[in-house]
């Protein structure tokens, strides 16, 4: 039986909070995961409509080794628990003037193509995704697999190392200057700056080290999870079933219990429970604002931009598109005004680039025979008061006359069954704040040391994990998240 200082609760059941669990576990704690929700999962979770199934937020996955490392860490197998498969090309990119790019991985392959399609020396665009690789190397050692707020972390050969290579990050340069400088064509700068909005941010203000991401998809791959990425979650919470963490759903956190400093337990809508390890995998910002109303804030952190939401269409549509793949992206011409309207204005540009992932096409029984899912995505301000039912019938109407233009469809006649989610369902689902996706956003080249720590540095027992945290938001970084906070306590 564990001791009482081994007795512990998450608060949330996001993948993140699902990987502490894990992992505490594993160590010899008792965890008990409180979640509001009556299922698991948080963003990375499904919904259903008259015989079709969505993802509902994730639909990428990329370093599936760190879901990996979860089973063997428990002694387990993987393959008895989740199944993913490579998918190349990973995306297929549609552009107004009828042309296609398909990018494939691995990287000499992408290079052949890219070289053809972009009319760019193969050279540069060697240079580049090498440099990419570097990026995502010095930074993993670093910024990513580490607390920044432990001396100790700077202490290693690998922090050291990337220290003394700090200027190969480019963070003194916006991602899109980087690209104007090694490469003319525009659809090849906007392609390469597309992936800062893998974490919520403008390639026009955010830092040129953003650019580790594209290897992260062209030179180690885009994956599909058999089942949808909800399997994701189903495949963690029965692993962390089998390693004894007892889940409560439909349980709201109302407060965590301090008492000289040091946490004493949780109050929920259902009673107060004692604990001296607590972990929130909520949102970091309510986590202060709502269930630590008396402890002093860290404003500087809370109050930094946050990352933009995005509103998304599920429609089941009967019919089926065999020139679309799994991931496909219809452009906007006009990427700087998109960002500057999103951004600056905190609107969305009338023309906007729109993210669709059929996973119908990788798993047949999300869509009737002859039919199709369609997730489709636009990158949306987070909420700052917008009149969200106009912008969203504003957005419909001109994603639906883009797909026709692109696709030479009427989409409409197709649409058999509708959800939407918006910054606003975000917030009351998952209790994200501002319907942000990615907590605060990573625009400034400052934003790895301003986001907040895995643990609090003056309450014992307080400790954090999750995509608003350090290193940041997305399954992987989530999962590196909940590394960070478990070896933590480990060490406590
Ligand atoms: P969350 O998923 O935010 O979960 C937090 C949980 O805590 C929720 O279940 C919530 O109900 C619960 N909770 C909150 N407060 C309380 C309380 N007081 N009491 C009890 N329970 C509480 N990432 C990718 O890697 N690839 C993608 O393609 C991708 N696309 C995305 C698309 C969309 C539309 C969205 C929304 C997100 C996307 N992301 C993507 C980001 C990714 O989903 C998140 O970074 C990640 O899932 C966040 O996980 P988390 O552990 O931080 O917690």
């Amino acid at each position: 039986m564990p001791s009482d200082n081994k007795n512990c609760a998450v608060i949330g059941s996001g993948i993140a909070g699902i990987a502490t669990a894990i992992r505490l576990a594993q160590k010899g704690y008792k965890v008990t995961v409180y979640e509001k929700n009556s299922s698991p999962g948080g963003k990375l979770t499904q919904i259903k409509i008259n015989g079709y199934r969505f993802d509902f937020g994730p639909s990428l996955l990329t370093l599936p080794e760190n879901i990996e490392e979860l089973f063997t860490l428990c002694g387990k197998k993987t393959t008895d628990y989740f199944k993913y498969n490579l998918v190349n090309p990973g995306h297929r990119y549609f552009y107004e003037d009828g042309k296609i790019f398909s990018a494939y991985h691995p990287t000499d392959k992408f290079i052949e193509e890219a070289q053809l399609f972009f009319n760019e020396p193969t050279l540069s665009i060697r240079k580049y995704l090498n440099d990419s690789e570097k990026k995502y190397l010095l930074t993993k050692d670093m910024f990513l697999s580490k607390s920044l707020h432990k001396f100790r972390s700077y202490l290693s050969k690998a922090s050291i190392l990337s220290f003394l290579n700090f200027r190969k990050l480019e963070s003194f340069k916006t991602l899109d200057k980087s690209h104007r400088r090694r490469f003319k064509n525009k659809k090849l700068i906007q392609y390469f700056n597309r992936f800062s909005t893998y974490n919520g941010s403008s390639p026009y203000r955010a830092p040129a080290t953003l650019g580790l991401i594209p290897h992260l998809e062209i030179g180690l791959g885009v994956y599909y999870p058999e089942g949808g990425m909800y399997s994701i979650t189903t495949a963690l919470v029965k692993l962390a079933n089998d390693m004894g963490v007892r889940f409560v759903f439909n349980q709201l956190v109302e407060e965590i219990c301090i008492t000289d400093r040091k946490v004493t337990g949780i109050k929920t809508s259902q009673g107060i429970y004692d604990y001296n390890l607590v972990i929130s995998n909520m949102d970091v910002y309510y986590t202060y604002h709502k269930l630590l109303p008396f402890i002093k804030k860290p404003d500087r952190i809370l109050n930094q931009e946050k990352s933009y939401s995005g509103i998304v269409f599920y429609w089941c549509i009967n019919k089926s598109f065999p020139e679309l793949a799994l991931h496909n992206i219809l452009w906007s011409e006009e990427y700087e005004k998109e960002f500057d309207v999103l951004v600056n204005k905190k609107l969305i540009y009338n023309d906007p680039t729109i993210y669709l992932n059929i996973t119908s096409k990788q798993t047949s029984t999300d869509a009737p025979e002859g039919c199709e899912n369609w997730f489709v995505m636009i990158n949306a301000p987070h909420d700052t008061g917008q009149d969200w039912d106009k912008l969203v019938q504003d957005v419909r109407t001109n994603v639906i006359t883009k797909i026709n233009r692109i696709l030479k469809t009427n989409i409409e006649n197709f649409i058999e069954g509708e959800e939407i989610t918006t910054p606003i369902v975000l917030q009351q689902k998952t209790l994200s704040a501002f319907g942000a996706l990615y907590g605060n956003s990573s625009n400034s080249k400052f934003a790895s040391f301003l986001r907040h720590p895995n643990f609090h540095s003056k309450i014992k027992g307080l400790y954090f994990s999750g995509g608003t945290v350090h290193p940041g938001g997305g399954i992987p970084l989530c999962l590196m998240s909940a590394k960070i906070t478990s070896e933590i306590i480990g060490a406590a």
